[in-house]
């Protein structure tokens, strides 16, 4: 069965949507920014140094990019969008009025390529086929990767990493650092205030996590109920506990009241720990739930590492 998304709902973010033309010939772009710019939001580009900039800014729902431009050409400017990161999932349109590089386009990874003289219908319909691709796989990304509840990632995408992420770091002789948390006495909380109220708490300390992470590799995921794990590449031993401590502050901070509770607020426990691959057989995981369960032990509300 086919799955049944709103059709209004998509032509309202298709409309919102940002194209971004890279062409060193002011007419070319005027042409192609009159044709598109009565459906979409356009931002120009007039070098590939400068489209890229623009992407890792504020990144297009898609590129029209010109072959043969002065400096940088249009297919090393591909080259170098899907070479990083941040850009690769960015889907590029080849335009140009060469023939026979076709091939060197799907190479550098384009989506498709349009040639020059252009048809308006043509380009257009091109356009929004592309774009609405890009939103169907973000949305499908969405649901794949995030939590429903709290919309940071979900255990899927952490398990999809985290043995990547742990090897790399070892390959590397990097430092990494993993903290899991869980939240005390949640059984109770749910008990004393009801279900919806634990789930505004779950948020809550969802959102203080991630506002506790200052820097953009770091990412918290729900590990399970009201567990969450944040792992910090590139983070020592004291680092990680610099962090952890920042976010059992924030948390007890929020002063959600919770009477069951010892300290009168919600809190957390936390267990840390880092990479020590000559020490232990055991992964960071299953290192960091020992001491987890080590700052319960030690009546919660505590880091342990
Ligand atoms: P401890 O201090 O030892 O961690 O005790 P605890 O009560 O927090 O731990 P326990 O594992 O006994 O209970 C976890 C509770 O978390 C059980 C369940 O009521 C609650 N929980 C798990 N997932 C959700 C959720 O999605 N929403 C809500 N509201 N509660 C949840
Ligand atoms: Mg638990
Ligand atoms: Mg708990």
């Amino acid at each position: 069965m086919p799955i049944n998304y709103s059709d209004h709902q998509l032509k309202l973010s298709l409309r919102g949507s940002k194209v971004l033309i890279v062409d060193d010939q002011l007419l070319s772009i005027i042409v192609l920014r009159k044709i598109l710019s009565v459906h979409f939001n356009i931002v120009t580009a007039s070098s590939g140094e400068e489209a890229i900039s623009i992407c890792k800014r504020s990144p297009p729902d898609i590129i029209l990019l010109d072959i043969n431009m002065e400096g940088m050409s249009g297919i090393e400017t591909c080259l170098k969008l899907k070479n990083t990161s941040e850009t690769q999932s960015i889907p590029v349109i080849f335009v140009t009025s060469f023939e026979n590089q076709e091939e060197e386009c799907w190479e550098a990874g384009a989506v498709d390529y349009i040639k020059k003289p252009i048809n308006p219908e043509t380009l257009f319909r091109r356009v929004r086929a592309h774009i609405t691709m890009k939103i169907q796989h973000d949305l499908l990304n969405q649901k794949v990767f995030l939590d429903d509840l709290t919309k940071v990632f979900n255990r899927r995408y952490f398990d999809a990493h985290f043995s990547k992420m742990e090897r790399s770091a070892l390959r590397e002789k990097v430092d990494y650092a993993l903290l899991l948390i869980d939240i005390d006495y949640f059984k109770q909380y749910n008990d004393i205030y009801g279900h919806v109220q634990g789930d505004t708490v779950l948020n809550l300390v969802a959102q203080t996590i991630t506002n506790s992470l200052q820097r953009p590799t770091d990412f918290v995921a729900r590990y399970g109920g009201e567990e969450f794990v944040v792992v910090l590449p590139h983070t020592s031993i004291e680092g990680a506990i610099c962090v952890a401590d920042k976010i059992k502050k924030n948390v007890i901070d929020l002063g959600i009241l919770h009477k069951y509770s010892e300290y009168e607020f919600v809190t957390i426990s936390i267990g840390g720990s880092t990479l020590q691959p000559y020490e232990s057989n055991k992964n960071t995981l299953q290192l960091a739930d020992e001491k987890m369960y080590e700052s319960k032990k030690q009546g919660r509300n505590q880091v342990c590492f």
